[in-house]
């Protein structure tokens, strides 16, 4: 788990410190996406302020984006390897599960965007598309 663990900081081009092994490593094992405040009480009694400056390193160099959700601020989600430094590739839609409350990075859906003539007076900075409904897991139960 360490070494994969440091392997991905690395070619993050992120230097492995002992605070940001451990916020890495939550956003790996747990079973969903995390606000500050979550990560906070699972790495109880780390100080807020590390944590919150880990998470900004890792959506800088690209390991991970924040999505805005109404109920919980922003939380964070892993990248896929698409993402670089500085440049982020997630223009998948986020399905929000009315029953858990999970957000979920979802591959399972396909937008396509069409753009039009008048597409090229805009600047598109960012996608964000949110789905909602009820999820996998708890359809299952
Ligand atoms: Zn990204
Ligand atoms: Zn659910
Ligand atoms: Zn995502």
């Amino acid at each position: 788990m360490n070494a994969q663990i440091i392997n991905l900081l690395e070619s993050n081009h992120i230097k492995p410190t002992p605070m940001r092994m451990l916020v890495l490593e939550q956003m790996m094992v747990q079973k969903k996406n995390l606000s500050l405040a979550e990560i906070e009480e699972l790495l109880y009694p780390s100080d807020r302020i590390t944590i919150y400056r880990t998470l900004q390193t890792f959506v800088k160099q690209g390991l991970a984006h924040p999505i805005e959700t109404a109920h919980s601020g922003y939380i964070y989600a892993l990248c896929s390897d698409n993402c670089k430094t500085d440049n982020h590739f997630d223009n998948h839609p986020h399905f929000f599960c009315e029953k858990c409350k999970k957000v979920i990075c979802s591959s399972d859906f396909l937008f396509n965007l069409e753009y039009k003539p008048n597409a090229k007076f805009y600047s598109v900075e960012k996608v964000e598309v949110t789905i909602k409904g009820i999820c996998p897991d708890c359809n299952k139960s």
